[in-house]
């Protein structure tokens, strides 16, 4: 946790200069149209920097250099142990440089201080550490052949791979990505969010100074249906991954199948189910775990609790003392260390979250807490931490991802019922099982269907454990060495005795 006040992080505001350039074969640049767009922090609407808005020139720019230099081989052929090394420079650079690219993200996507310094930026030094650590450890295969055979299963780097990301963790999604892409060989083009790219742009210089050979990690920042689609559609990107929404991910499928058939793997959307049975060994824990699960990071997350389901037996004991842990969330200027909901990104996802509010008032659910839209600095984007009860599972506000602090509550009788109503979902990312009893808790979360499953805890996890969806929300997974899957083709070569 920082230890700096609200004063140091407003002067280091006003001090900072953020990049907004591209960086494209080892050196910043405009975009070739020249074009930028602003990007504004969502705490005060304040001009952070005028962004180079990058298109399918620039695109086109990006892939040359990422060919040439994997073709090169003085990245791709390096000994794993070689890259392995330069990856851990770069882990240690963004550790050196922790403060400012925290602020980045808390200016750039309004995030509270506190935990762009000791969420983001730890998770995003380890996430690259450990895939470094990984590259030299990993052993290919020799298959069990006739006697005159010799069949060697080789992993190889992809080529060059386009990675899309969002604005909820600039760093850390963007980490998954680069860090077991880079240590595999590949050369990387990494595509922030529009909402978020000011970070991004500077762990590009960080990868250099690192010894990143040119043209092996480029940044280009601008927006999705422009410079993103162009590398979904280029003809010579092999491998795109994405972390986004679920209908921005089938649409890259779309692309893929226009073009190369590039290989497509998403992490996309959530509507993830918090189940709480009456038999829950600390309803404490589980009341403050439903708050944190819904507020932290405003709600913008994909595995958000956004679904709370309570045994009805204990439902109004148990939605006191949630009520009473979400109160402790509370808006505030996202530059104090002491804040624990920052701004909204932007004024459109305000908006998205506002249009749900409505919603969850139109289709008959019961307000508890929250509701309001907040001023907690001049011209920003805040919201209060939101509570609708007596949800029921067809309504809209228990259906579709808001990516905001809004809790839909859902009371059930029985453990069939739970288990129906938390597999009742497009999304199968994460879910949470809350009770005393051991066989229920094996038998629950083998029964639902999602990618994370949590007993008696929410959202733990770290680079050990695959992070990725069943169903809608997507394919492959992210962190462990399932990562390495991705961003490797894998090559049986048969050799006569
Ligand atoms: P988004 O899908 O709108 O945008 C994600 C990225 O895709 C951005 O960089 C955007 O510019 C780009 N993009 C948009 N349209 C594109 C197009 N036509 N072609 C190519 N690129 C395009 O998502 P968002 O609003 O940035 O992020 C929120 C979403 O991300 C939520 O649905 C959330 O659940 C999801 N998310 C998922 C995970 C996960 O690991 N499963 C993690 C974080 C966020």
């Amino acid at each position: 946790m920082t230890t700096q006040t609200l004063a140091y992080w407003t002067q280091e505001a006003a001090t900072l200069k953020p990049e907004g350039r591209a960086y494209i074969d080892g050196e910043y640049s405009d975009a070739l149209s020249g074009e930028t767009f602003e990007s504004r922090s969502p705490i005060d609407n304040r001009l952070l920097a005028n962004v180079a808005a990058c298109n399918a020139a620039d695109a086109d720019r990006a892939v040359v250099a990422a060919r040439t230099a994997f073709d090169g081989g003085e990245w791709s052929q390096l000994p794993p142990a070689k890259r392995k090394s330069v990856l851990l420079r770069f882990a240690e650079l963004i550790k050196a440089h922790g403060d400012e690219l925290a602020l980045l993200d808390t200016l750039d996507m309004g995030k509270p201080i506190g935990d762009s310094t000791s969420v983001d930026i730890p998770a995003t030094v380890r996430s690259i550490q450990w895939s470094a650590e990984a590259i030299d450890k990993l052993y290919d295969e020799i298959a069990p052949t006739a006697h005159d055979e010799l069949g060697l299963v080789t992993r190889e780097p992809v080529g060059v791979v386009a990675a899309i990301v969002p604005w909820n963790f600039p760093m850390i999604m963007a980490s998954w990505k680069i860090g077991p892409a880079l240590a595999m060989g590949n050369s990387v083009i990494l595509k922030p969010s529009e909402k978020s790219p000011l970070s991004a742009i500077r762990l590009a210089a960080l990868a250099t100074e690192a010894g990143i050979p040119k043209g092996v990690f480029n940044v280009l920042p601008g927006f999705g249906h422009t410079v993103g689609k162009a590398l979904a559609l280029h003809m010579d990107v092999d491998t795109l991954v994405f972390t986004g929404s679920t209908g921005v991910a089938k649409q890259l499928m779309v692309y893929s199948g226009e073009s190369n058939l590039k290989r497509i793997w998403s992490e996309a959307g959530g509507k993830s189910p918090n189940v709480v049975f009456a038999d829950a060994p600390d309803l404490d824990a589980a009341a403050a775990a439903a708050a944190e699960g819904i507020c932290f990071n405003q709600g913008e997350v994909c595995t958000a609790g956004s679904r709370l389901l309570v045994e009805a037996s204990i439902a109004d004991e148990f939605m006191e003392k949630v009520r009473a842990a979400i109160a402790t969330w509370k808006p505030g200027n996202p530059l104090d260390p002491a804040t624990n909901v920052g701004a909204i990104v932007d004024e459109a996802q305000l908006q998205r979250v506002q249009s749900y509010i409505a919603a969850g008032h139109e289709g008959g659910a019961r307000l508890t807490a929250g509701g309001e839209r907040l001023n907690a600095v001049d011209g920003g984007f805040f919201v209060e931490p939101t509570v609708f009860e007596d949800v029921t599972a067809d309504m809209r506000i228990a259906q579709e991802e808001i990516f905001g602090p809004v809790l839909s509550v859902i009371r059930f009788n029985d453990e069939d019922e739970a288990l129906r109503i938390a597999n009742d979902s497009v999304y199968g990312l994460a879910a949470a099982v809350w009770t005393a009893n051991l066989s229920r808790a094996h038998r629950f979360a083998k029964g639902l269907r999602a990618g994370s499953i949590w007993v008696n805890q929410w959202d733990a996890g770290d680079m050990t454990a695959p992070f990725g969806g069943y169903k809608q929300s997507g394919n492959g997974r992210d962190k462990s060495l399932h990562a390495f899957d991705k961003y490797s083709e894998i090559k049986a070569t048969w050799i006569k005795l």
